[in-house]
């Protein structure tokens, strides 16, 4: 990755431009984490890349910069620029191209994502990024109520990387965000999902609910039960035990599974009857809030005699015969009886025992 990225440098310079990595791959980079993309600053304007990189440029929208996809890896080239104005406490709305590394350093949210790599591989660190490596914290780019004021979305960030990278927040930002945190109302709830979806998906994410609260921002968010958050590995088992606004979006799917995630959960889940209605995904999901140990439920689910109507050994056919009758709802409620004897082992699921059975009580 390292390689590639230099080479794309070169190749951006060759072309009279200056061009260097920033922000999260060079950070990361020092600090041995792994980075899945690669953020790029150069004096090459969004049309000069085009120019440059032919086929492989897609322009985006947001943020005014562009992506490359670069021998298989994601490039994201943004222009050096100075920021004029913000709209909504979100995006600029006005800046202007400019030719210098530092003055585009400025706009950037965190002094640790300012550090920057040239194409030979070597630091450059014009705002002292590596102090607060060292220190393991985490600083503005300049006055912290200012910047997020102008960009909300900062608030999550901060949080984000001290819990992601377990760092300490300046005493400076965390006086900026209360201060600032009403601004969170405007944020969009895709973004606060995605921050938030980072957060609790961290290894350190009891530090980032503690952040969370101590900076009182889960009332601000619209989290109304912080404090009694479950982590799941499965991040919508976590947002199954939030009571949250209404406007967070997910899919009809993920409502509809969280919704049974609730259910779930006041129900016993080692139950031969719940794991059935319910299944294994959900149940897991549910015990694991409860500290139920996943491989029980697991063992438990596999001993079913039957996971669904399908596996019930007599045919709709069958019962209709016997009872010398036509299709109807009746068939229903007596594949629901049976498949709750079957389940509680009053009867066995096999064919002449259940044509018995059904001989006998219908
Ligand atoms: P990661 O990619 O690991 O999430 P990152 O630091 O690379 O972290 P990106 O969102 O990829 O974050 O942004 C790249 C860089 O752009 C950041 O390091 C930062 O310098 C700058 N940046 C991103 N978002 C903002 C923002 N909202 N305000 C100011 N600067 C920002
Ligand atoms: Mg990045």
């Amino acid at each position: 990755m390292l390689e590639t990225s230099l080479k794309l440098l070169k190749k951006i310079e060759n072309h009279g431009f200056k061009a260097y990595i920033v922000g999260g791959f060079v950070r990361d980079y020092l600090l041995n984490r792994p980075s899945l993309d690669v953020d790029i600053a150069t004096s090459a304007t969004p049309m000069d890349i085009k120019r440059i990189f032919k086929d492989i440029f897609i322009p985006k929208v947001e943020y005014g910069s562009v992506t490359v996809f670069y021998h298989n890896i994601r490039f994201e080239i943004t222009t050096f620029r100075r920021e004029l104005s913000y709209i909504n406490n979100r995006k600029p709305i006005e800046f202007e191209y400019i030719d210098d590394l530092y003055e585009d350093l400025q706009r950037r949210d965190f002094i640790i994502n300012t550090i920057c790599m040239n194409s030979d591989g070597e630091i450059i660190d014009l705002l002292n990024g590596k102090n607060d490596l060292d220190k393991k914290e985490i600083n503005t780019v300049g006055d912290s109520y200012k910047k997020f004021a102008e960009d909300s979305l900062r608030i999550l960030r901060a949080i984000r990387f001290a819990t992601i990278l377990d760092f300490k927040l300046s005493d400076e930002i965390k006086d900026a965000i209360k201060l600032t945190k009403h601004n969170l109302s405007s944020l969009s709830y895709q973004r606060k999902k995605e921050e938030l979806n980072k957060i609790f998906s961290s290894k350190n994410a009891r530090y980032g609910i503690s952040l969370l609260q101590e900076l009182e921002l889960d009332k601000e968010l619209e989290l109304y039960n912080l404090e009694d958050i479950t982590l799941n590995v499965d991040i919508i088992g976590t947002w199954a035990s939030l009571n949250i606004s209404e406007n967070y979006p997910f899919s009809r799917n993920e409502r509809e599974l969280i919704k049974k995630i609730r259910e779930a959960v006041t129900k016993d889940n080692l139950n031969n009857e719940v794991l059935y209605q319910y299944g294994l995904y959900v149940n897991s999901i549910a015990g694991a809030m409860k500290g139920i140990d996943k491989k029980k439920i697991t063992k438990k689910y596999e001993e079913l005699p039957i996971t669904n109507i399908q596996d019930i050994n007599i045919s709709g056919d069958e019962i209709m015969h016997i009872l010398n009758k036509k299709g109807g709802p009746y068939l229903k409620s007596i594949y629901g009886d049976l498949v709750s004897l079957i389940l509680n082992g009053k009867i066995e699921n096999d064919n002449n025992l259940l044509k018995n059975y059904v001989v006998n009580n219908y």
